[in-house]
């Protein structure tokens, strides 16, 4: 390990700290829940990251999700040059709009028409409002620490940064606005069932992340989505599938066409815009007709369909329509999971490694993973020295213990040997 200087970072953080609260956007970046000072990226490359210190990181943070080719892959940079020379926003349709939704359409099984928003939580609010307009219900399901961005009615028990802070819900958050919202435990058909049963005809949506990604990565088990779906059927509940994270990560196609389970509404964000904020909410034709201007449903947005982002979307979607993109992603991916599972075990650690495709996470624990009270009981501190010693050795990761590790096309053997070789070290650590 050499040693590295981070002065400029904490001076920079500092600086932000006046003028922003905690000195971020978003609050997971202030690395709180691992005690660190975060570090200030002054640019990225393929699988690497630069802080303002000159110290060049092994990046599995990824921007969480979207960036799956690399950081400044050519043909993404290229894209958003190429529009950005015409303009960079209009308020007036433009082609590249029905470009990118013919490619999610053609993308996503069940997706047959689709709107662009910004935002993760923009899509699945919209998606809710959908839901509700459609089915004239207001109550929402939603999995225990299952994150849907930060909707209202949605922040209730949710899992990552809401999670890593210790506030499940927030002050500001109506208390009628989140009796809307009943919870279940993710994976348990039983409970989904028991909830339907009793406040089915108040239920506008289930609301669910195909694969959990914000308690830490947790694949549905057998039979457990198309179980939620029979019941949604049964109940006349709108399944929607929150593949914000998902979507164009485990497959092309998202978590549904793997488990070829076909939901009512799906959202998408992160890859689906290449870097830039982008996302969207899809779903069956008679429902999405029901949003403004065909429909009565209103959603809106200035910057909706952004030019930049549009091209940026179908630069990377083209990039990762290529042959063998997933299968390369599932063999890295493969083999970094094995490394960090030998790592952890050659050192005493416990842990238990769930992945899905190019998303993993290291549970510090010695028990399986399969909701959210599974994820909480995890040993959080042994997680904070960890991905500090990964840091000091020039690997940054998500900074908490609620968060996937993303892979990307640009992390190649040498990246995955190095991040292994840290990690013995890391491991070692944690476990004196
Ligand atoms: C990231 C994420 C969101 C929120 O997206 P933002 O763009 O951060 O608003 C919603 N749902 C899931 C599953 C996510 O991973």
């Amino acid at each position: 390990m050499t040693d590295r200087c981070y002065s400029k970072s904490i001076v920079a953080h500092a600086a932000a700290r006046k003028f922003m609260p905690g000195g971020v956007n978003s609050p997971v970046r202030a690395y709180k829940s691992v005690g660190r000072e975060p570090i200030t990226i002054a640019s990225a490359s393929g699988c690497h990251v630069m802080d303002i210190d000159g110290n060049q990181y092994l990046d599995y943070v990824g921007s969480y999700g979207p960036i799956i080719v690399g950081h400044a892959h050519e043909l993404v940079v290229g894209a958003i040059q190429h529009a950005a020379q015409r303009g960079t926003t209009f308020g007036m349709p433009t082609e590249l709009e029905t470009q990118l939704a013919q490619v999610v359409v053609d993308a996503v099984p069940s997706v047959e028409v689709v709107r662009f928003v910004n935002s993760g939580t923009e899509a699945v609010m919209s998606a809710i409002r959908l839901a509700r307009g459609a089915t004239g219900r207001d109550k929402v399901i939603k999995c225990i620490g299952g994150y849907h961005g930060h909707v209202d009615g949605l922040l209730v028990q949710a899992g990552s940064g809401a999670t890593t802070l210790g506030v499940p819900s927030s002050p500001g958050v109506p208390a009628t606005m989140a009796a809307q919202t009943l919870l279940v435990p993710y994976n348990d058909l039983d409970a989904a069932k028991q909830m339907l049963a009793k406040h089915g005809n108040d239920v506008a949506a289930f609301a669910i992340e195909p694969i959990a990604g914000n308690m830490g990565c947790i694949p549905p088990e057998e039979g457990y989505l198309a179980g939620l779906r029979e019941l949604c059927d049964e109940h006349s509940v709108i399944l929607i599938f929150d593949e914000v994270m998902t979507g164009f990560r485990v497959a092309y196609g998202g978590a549904q066409s793997l488990y070829g389970i076909t939901p009512d509404i799906t959202c998408m964000g992160k890859v689906v815009g290449g870097g830039l904020p982008c996302a969207a909410y899809g779903g069956r034709e008679d429902l999405m007709r029901q949003i403004a201007p065909d429909g009565p449903v209103y959603q809106a947005g200035t910057l909706s369909g952004n030019p930049l982002a549009m091209a940026a979307g179908v630069a990377q979607l083209e990039v990762l329509r290529r042959d063998g993109q997933y299968e390369k992603l599932e063999r890295t991916s493969a083999v970094l999971a094995d490394g960090l599972c030998e790592a952890a075990s050659g050192c005493g650690v416990p842990v238990t490694i769930n992945r899905a495709g190019s998303m993993l996470t290291v549970f510090f624990t010695d028990k399986p993973v399969r909701n959210y009270d599974d994820a909480t009981a995890c040993d959080t501190d042994a997680f904070a020295r960890y991905f500090g010693a990964m840091l000091d050795r020039g690997v940054t990761l998500p900074p908490s213990q609620f968060e996937a590790y993303f892979v990307s096309l640009a992390h190649d053997e040498d990246a995955i040997a190095q991040t292994v070789a840290a990690a013995r070290e890391a491991f070692a650590l944690v476990g004196a």
